[in-house]
């Protein structure tokens, strides 16, 4: 049983499809009450790149306009946020936050999608490493991250695809386990990974947070709405829970931006 999810995303960002109301109508009829919209936050670097992957500026008022009215009118059957799902850079997350704030973002998760600053020297964490400089950077980004306090969790930690050494991986990962524990941010079982079948979510790192018991909770990462509710990938992150231990609290806080 699973009745809240606060990351999904909108056809905005360019890689997700279907209306924003069928995802809603699909999260009720699961037995969703608490949903959230977390498309990739949008943000113009300094040199006025954007990325391909974001909601563009020209659409943060259709996002909001959008999702404010479906709110409103399925309002008697689920509690909708609107927010994102937004990176720590260290070189613009203050700006990145700035323009978040502005923009009416009422809640972030964090997804490092990229080790360093994305644009223009590019990391993607999903690509394969066996950097433990890459991956000591990509830890300590998540870590700030949770030390900023503005996030409501950290989707997929373990997004970062290294194929290094055991013990490395062990001795940074940690780290992000030891954050979360510490302030009470939650991170996330991440069901688009399940679903397609990606590297993660990554037994290694769920045994270490079970080992460290810190705060653990879902999300569907919907890009169709299909997925606003997905009960198969539920039953495997269940499983996950059980066989790591983990310290599955639900429904994560939300952390209201203001
Ligand atoms: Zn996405
Ligand atoms: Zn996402």
């Amino acid at each position: 049983m699973m009745n809240y999810n606060y990351h999904a995303h909108t056809y905005r960002c360019g890689h997700a499809t279907g209306e924003d109301e069928d995802y809603v109508i699909r999260a009720i009829n699961g037995g969703i009450k608490y949903m959230g919209f977390s498309d990739h936050a949008p943000f113009v670097f300094p040199d006025g790149y954007e990325s391909h992957y974001r909601v563009k500026t020209q659409d943060i008022q259709s996002y909001f306009d959008s999702l404010g009215s479906i709110r409103e009118k399925y309002k008697d059957k689920i509690e909708i946020k609107i927010g994102f799902e937004m990176e720590y850079y260290p070189e613009h997350f203050e700006k990145m936050l700035k323009n978040a704030k502005n923009i009416g973002a009422e809640y972030l998760i964090l997804g490092q999608h990229y080790i360093g600053n994305e644009h223009p020297d590019t990391y993607a964490s999903t690509k394969k490493t066996d950097s433990e400089e890459l991956l000591s950077r990509y830890v300590d980004c998540v870590c700030s991250a949770v030390d900023s306090g503005v996030f409501t969790y950290v989707a997929h930690p373990d997004i970062i695809n290294f194929v290094g050494n055991d013990n490395i991986f062990r001795k940074e990962m940690s780290r992000i386990c030891e954050v979360s524990k510490q302030s009470g941010i939650p991170l996330e079982i991440n069901f688009l990974g399940i679903r397609k079948g990606r590297h993660y979510p990554n037994p290694k790192f769920w045994e270490i947070a079970g080992e460290a018991q810190c705060p653990v909770t879902f999300g569907c990462d919907a890009h169709d709405p299909i997925d606003a509710f997905d009960e198969k990938s539920l039953s495997v992150a269940e499983w996950l829970v059980r066989r790591y231990k983990l310290n599955y609290i639900g429904m994560p806080k939300i952390i209201e931006l203001n």
